[in-house]
């Protein structure tokens, strides 16, 4: 499959990786937004949150659960930290593999742009 995140879970591309476990993957977001910007991939490929269904449901929470314990790592819990999923090209997604973004180190504003 002709898929980036799936090439990085592969190892076929490299990333800065910071977890890895049975179902998922963090990594360093290549163009990052905030000081911190990670990326919280499923290893299994779904293309976006919307095509998620009841038996991914465990997997969604540990997606959330993984970033979060990611940024409590990096001293984030206090100051506040942002996770975004983005889905579908009009709300901005451009890799087409679910992932959760998790932001931190510098202040957000509501809404988001
Ligand atoms: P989306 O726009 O789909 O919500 O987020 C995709 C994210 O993947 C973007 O923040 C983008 O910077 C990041 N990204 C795109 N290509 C690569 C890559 O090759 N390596 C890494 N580490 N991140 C990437
Ligand atoms: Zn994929």
């Amino acid at each position: 499959m002709d898929c980036l995140f799936c090439k990085i879970i592969d190892r076929k591309i490299p990333a800065q990786f910071v977890h890895e476990d049975e179902h998922a993957v963090a990594i360093q977001d290549i163009n990052p937004q905030a000081p911190v910007h990670l990326l919280v991939i499923p290893r299994k490929h779904l293309v976006a949150l919307s095509d998620a269904a009841a038996q991914d449901q465990m997997l969604l929470g540990h997606l959330l659960r993984i970033g979060a314990e990611l940024a409590r790592e990096r001293g984030l819990e206090a100051q506040g930290f942002r996770t975004v999923i983005n889905n579908g090209a009009g709300a901005g997604q451009t890799v087409f593999h679910l992932h959760v973004h998790v932001l931190g180190g510098r202040p957000f504003h509501w809404p988001p742009g």
